[in-house]
């Protein structure tokens, strides 16, 4: 769907040159899209999803008779003053929002010069057709998804990340199951537990950690009493719906034969391994695990952007005091540079555009003051990011949970035991166990079974970096024959 008048230009057709491409319409591209509109920009806003808000403020499709689900968001009013401004903007052919669109490759031949592919999904499965975009400057606004982990029992039906728990409430009103588990770690269970709850879910929450990791960064989170207020308000919503919130606890194993019956909950030790004989049997039809957020810098290692370590010791985009990559006319906001919410994104799309509107000699529409206060609130979200992957990480033990049996690579069907095997054998790091199980060759690329593989590989070893996936979706042949024109593809 295009929201707007205007359509980008047909593959084959000449391209349609404009000042600022946004890919990724979440709180981080909205921003940058609304900001560089203001700034008297010719704007493009690209987003794989049918609606505009990305993760964060994702809606069910526009007209569907699935209720708003109000209670399930945050800072509306951010949302609607954006939403209406990408959208007045669609009105008076300023900005084009081109949802349904996937960025699948992108190229930057010259300064100054980006050249983005998308494929258009918006006509449903079997109706995609090419576009081809232009511009000056590029945001990258990609966000981030799920960390998941394998566990025995982990493919069955019934078996969710939470994010997917999150957005099937939000996107579709579906409540996953009456009797659901939530487990993994990070404060993003609450708000998935607190939605499922009051839609009368009976819930479990296990968290992973020890509440007692937040002691160092009790300061950064005083320095956001908005987060406090938010958590106290899942806080209430779970004690309200009687929600158990067990701690140092994981969900270890799914049981059930064609589909999720049960799940076993385990006590961890300081190291994550499980604590012999504590494990107890549940019934459940649905289970979410989440282990926090992986940013998507697909396209940012094709268009050749530096990678930096980040707070979570994931890499993600590295970018100066405007949001600018290490490419000329390539910037990057939110969790593709570091996973820190939905407020950090938002201040980072706006810094970006304005750093964007700076660079091609226009006057910014925050104000030197402003950006000093955006700034300002960009680095106590970033201590209170730091803050909260320290007290949530991966429990270091996890592995030890994984049967020999047990499928980590789903693409491919390949077990822990043959990742094992391999190990054993002498492949060292990701790579060489790639080439020798197939793990992450399949059509997921690795998105689903990387963090699994790296941590049972071990450390050191080739390809242990960010692996670079030229193509970020899957493109049907005759998209890719119309869509790349004389344009070199990386
Ligand atoms: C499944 C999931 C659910 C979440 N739910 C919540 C929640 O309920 N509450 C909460 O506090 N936090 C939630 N989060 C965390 C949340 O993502 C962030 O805090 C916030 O949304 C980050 O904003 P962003 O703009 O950086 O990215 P996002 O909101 O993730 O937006 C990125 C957008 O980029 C688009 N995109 C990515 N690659 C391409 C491409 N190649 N071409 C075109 N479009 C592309 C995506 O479709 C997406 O809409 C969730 C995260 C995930 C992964």
């Amino acid at each position: 769907m295009t929201t707007g008048t205007v359509r980008a230009t047909a593959s084959g057709a000449a391209p349609d040159v404009v000042d600022l491409v946004v890919v990724g319409a979440g709180p981080a591209g909205l921003a940058a899209a609304a900001v560089a509109v203001l700034g008297g920009l010719s704007v493009a806003l690209v987003d794989a999803g049918q609606e505009l808000g990305g993760q964060f403020w994702r809606h069910p499709p526009h007209g569907s008779a699935v209720g708003d689900g109000k209670d399930l968001h945050h800072d509306l009013r951010s949302y609607r003053q954006l939403t209406a401004t990408v959208r007045d903007a669609a009105r008076s052919g300023r900005c084009r929002s081109l949802l349904g669109h996937h960025v699948w490759t992108a190229v930057h031949p010259a300064p100054g010069q980006h050249v983005l592919h998308l494929v258009d999904r918006s006509a449903g499965p079997g109706r995609e057709s090419a576009v081809r975009l232009e511009a000056r400057h590029v945001v990258l606004a990609t966000g981030a998804y799920d960390r998941p982990l394998p566990f025995p029992g982990w493919d069955l039906p019934g078996v969710y990340t939470a994010g997917g728990l999150q957005a099937l409430l939000k996107g579709a009103g579906v409540r996953a199951g009456s009797r659901v588990v939530v487990g993994g770690t990070g404060p993003f269970l609450l708000p998935v537990a607190a939605g499922l709850a009051a839609r009368g879910a009976s819930v479990v929450v296990c968290e992973a950690n020890d509440p007692r990791r937040w002691a160092g960064g009790a300061g950064a989170a005083l320095g956001l009493p908005g987060k406090l207020v938010e958590g106290a308000g899942y806080a209430a919503t779970l004690a309200r719906h009687r929600v158990p919130v067990q701690l140092r606890q994981a969900v270890t194993a799914a049981h059930g034969t064609d589909r999720v019956e049960a799940v076993t909950i385990s006590r961890l030790d300081r190291s994550g391994a499980v604590v012999a004989g504590s494990g107890r049997r549940l019934e459940a039809d649905a289970v979410g695990t989440g282990w926090g957020f992986v940013p998507q810098l697909d396209l940012a290692v094709t268009l050749g952007a530096d990678l930096v370590p980040s707070w979570g010791g994931d890499q993600v985009v590295g970018v100066d005091r405007w949001q600018r990559t290490s490419v000329p006319g390539l910037s990057a906001a939110g969790e593709v540079c570091g996973v820190g919410g939905a407020r950090l994104a938002l201040r980072e799309g706006q810094l970006a555009a304005e750093g964007v509107l700076r660079d091609l000699g226009r006057p910014g529409v925050t104000g030197d003051r402003g950006v000093v206060a955006v700034r300002r609130e960009v680095a106590r979200h970033r201590r209170f990011a730091a803050a909260m992957a320290h007290a949530h990480p991966v429990p270091a033990g996890w592995t030890g949970w994984l049967e020999d049996s047990t499928t980590v690579c789903r693409c491919e069907e390949v077990c822990a035991g043959q990742v094992r095997r391999a190990v054993a054998d002498g492949a060292v790091g990701v790579r060489q166990v790639k080439q020798l199980t197939r793990a992450g060759m399949g059509w997921c690329q690795g998105r689903m079974c990387a963090p699994a593989v790296a941590a049972l590989a071990g450390p050191g070893g080739p390809g242990t970096e960010v692996p670079e996936r030229l193509v970020a979706t899957p493109v049907p042949l005759g998209v890719l024959a119309r869509g790349t024109g004389r344009d070199p593809i990386p």
